[in-house]
């Protein structure tokens, strides 16, 4: 019964975003909102984003918002 006999799962070796959804596909390129070449990927938002510069993008966001809490706490 306890939760810790079911571990966490393994990380997909293909990332942390399951874009296989056709959600994340479009017919046309569009240049990518983070890098400018084209893709034809769409991010969650449907705006034109690469998956591997989505998931930059997203792991920088947790930084920073990592260090804003730690700094908040730091400087109440
Ligand atoms: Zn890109």
């Amino acid at each position: 019964m306890s939760a810790r006999r079911n571990p966490r799962p393994e990380l997909p070796p293909t990332g942390l975003l399951d874009w296989t959804d056709g959600r994340h596909w479009s017919q046309q390129t569009r240049p990518c909102r983070y890098c400018g070449q084209p893709t034809h990927l769409r991010d969650s938002h449907r705006a034109p984003a690469h998956k591997t510069c989505a998931e930059t993008a997203l792991a920088e966001q947790v930084a920073d918002q990592a260090a804003a809490y730690h700094n908040e706490r730091l400087n109440p």
